[in-house]
């Protein structure tokens, strides 16, 4: 970052061609990524390609009665709202299997 009270350039370089590119910016927002901790499941369990949990509608994994919700899952849109959403789904779905 470049500036003087204030960014004004950012710089960056590609990992691949360690070219470096710059930028005129009036601000900057730093996003790292995420990565689910899901590792302890990759044998169990059936992962998409970025390590997220495959459920069914109600939540359920490839394993009856084994459920994942929240930013975990699969095509989750990694939000509080629908993180509750989803464990709300788990929930209801694991009750009705113990009701029966
Ligand atoms: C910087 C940032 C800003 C965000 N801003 C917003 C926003 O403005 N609005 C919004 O709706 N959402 C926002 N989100 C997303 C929101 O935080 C998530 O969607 C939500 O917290 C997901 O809830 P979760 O319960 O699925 O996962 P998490 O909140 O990540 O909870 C998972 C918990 O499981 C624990 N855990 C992990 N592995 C294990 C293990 N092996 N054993 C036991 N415990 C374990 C973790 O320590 C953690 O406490 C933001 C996220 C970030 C990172």
């Amino acid at each position: 970052m470049k500036g003087d009270a204030i960014v004004k350039q950012v710089s960056s370089k590609n990992t691949k061609d360690a070219k470096i590119s710059t930028l005129e910016v009036a601000g900057v927002f730093v996003a790292i990524g995420s990565k689910p901790n899901s590792n302890q499941w990759q044998e169990l369990l059936s992962l998409d390609e970025g390590s997220y949990i495959i459920t069914n509608e109600v939540m359920e994994t490839k394993i009856p009665r084994i459920f994942a919700a929240g930013d975990v899952h699969h095509n989750s849109t990694r939000q509080a709202i629908t993180a509750a959403g989803s464990g709300a789904t788990a929930v209801i779905s694991a009750e009705r299997f113990l009701s029966f």
